[in-house]
């Protein structure tokens, strides 16, 4: 049981578990219906939009939950949350978000770029936008009814200009969605480009020029989430290492009996606890309110990198088995990959975290 939370936490946690291990063998919208009905599916969502308005630090707890008892998609569990569209329009309130948030309609994100010589940039000429571009590793895009695509607006001298958050609709003129390709982790992504697509400004997210704090804010709560999925991912292969090397073994005892397998074990545990202190702390700091951008970023390139290594040496000491297509260790480990180059590689990370220090000053060690 973890230190350091309270009594309510700790009994929504083990609430959470008992209502995780009665979910078998469920499919994924077995799964959903389930959680709506025990309210877990409207945890992230804030109270007026009908949620339960979880703190940064239920959210860590529920998510670490959810992949430590194995289950793949964590959103069926916990279902959306507003992200970028909280606090913006009514229409955009109307058109998108409950209906997100309701199930109705789903969402991509769009921000990676691989093609500079393509860079997605929209025309204001009055009401309405012009876009043009491609953005390179769209997640599920064929599925969307809609897209939020960070942008640069380019206007006349007198217009505003500058980074941006669009919402495009999947189905407008001019927007063509690749074949989807799929990663190690199962999950789907497209191409996509913008061929003079006519968007209305009222699906511009938040004001002109202010676009990138908004992808941020969104960039920031999708990395805490990734380092509560990777931390829960490292306990599931803790407890299935534990089970194992209890299990008798061709030696004449168990695996846990050799010396050498108990050191790699403790690694693994060290690691795993390290990975949850630090998850922990993140969280609690996002809910001071203050910038924590650093924060989130260490959680995440800690705990995914953590993760990755307690994952792989699970499979080392179960040993052939853990590669079959199907064990949970083989899953574990696809799905951990991609995690170190998903919302933001790790290089990457580390660049943002000394640049936070030596030009802005900022984050806490
Ligand atoms: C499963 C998955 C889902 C994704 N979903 C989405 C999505 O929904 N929307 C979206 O917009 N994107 C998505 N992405 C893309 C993801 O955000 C990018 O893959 C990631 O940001 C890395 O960018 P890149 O692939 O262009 O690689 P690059 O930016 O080219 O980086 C590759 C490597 O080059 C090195 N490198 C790059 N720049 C520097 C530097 N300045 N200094 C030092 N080293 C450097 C680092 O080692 C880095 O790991 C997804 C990716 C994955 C794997």
């Amino acid at each position: 049981m973890p230190e350091n939370i309270s009594n309510h936490l700790k009994q929504f946690r083990s609430d959470m578990e008992k209502f995780l291990s009665e979910l078998g063998d469920l499919n994924s919208t077995q799964i959903r219906e389930r959680s709506l009905d025990r309210g877990y599916y409207r945890l992230a969502q804030p109270e007026k939009y009908g949620g339960l308005n979880a703190s940064h630090l239920q959210l860590a707890i529920a998510r670490e939950a959810v992949a430590s008892a194995g289950i793949e998609k964590t959103n069926d569990v916990i279902g959306p949350d507003p992200g970028m569209l909280a606090e913006t329009t009514k229409h955009i309130e109307s058109n998108y978000l409950f209906p997100m948030l309701s199930g109705a309609k789903t969402g991509s994100f769009a921000f990676t770029e691989s093609d500079p010589s393509t860079p997605t940039v929209a025309q204001l000429m009055g009401d309405y936008l012009v876009l043009n571009g491609r953005k390179s590793y769209v997640s599920g895009a064929t599925e969307a009814d809609f897209i939020s695509v960070v942008l640069n607006v380019v206007s006349d001298s007198v217009g505003p200009s500058g980074p941006a958050v669009v919402i495009v609709d999947t189905d407008y003129e001019g927007v063509y969605i690749n074949e989807p390709f799929y990663s190690t982790d199962g999950s789907s992504h497209s191409e996509v480009s913008f061929d003079s697509v006519k968007v209305g400004s009222s699906n511009i997210i938040g004001e002109i020029g202010k676009g990138m704090p908004r992808a941020m804010g969104n960039i920031i709560r999708e990395r805490i989430e990734q380092a509560a999925t990777a931390t829960g991912m490292a306990i599931c292969a803790v407890t299935l290492v534990s089970e194992h090397l209890r299990m008798p073994h061709r030696s004449g005892g168990t695996l846990g009996d050799m010396e050498g397998v108990r050191l790699r074990y403790a690694d693994m545990r060290i690691q795993t606890f390290a990975c949850r202190s630090t998850l922990y702390r993140a969280a609690r700091l996002m809910e001071t309110g203050e910038q924590s951008i650093n924060e989130a970023s260490s959680a995440k390139l800690f705990c995914t990198e953590s993760a990755s290594s307690v994952i792989d040496t699970a499979i080392q000491l179960v040993g052939g088995r853990a590669l079959i297509v199907g064990h949970p260790l083989e899953s574990l480990y696809r799905r951990i990959r991609s995690m170190r180059l998903a919302g933001g590689a790790s290089d990457i990370l580390r660049l943002g975290i000394s640049r936070g220090d030596l030009e802005f000053n900022s984050g806490i060690l």
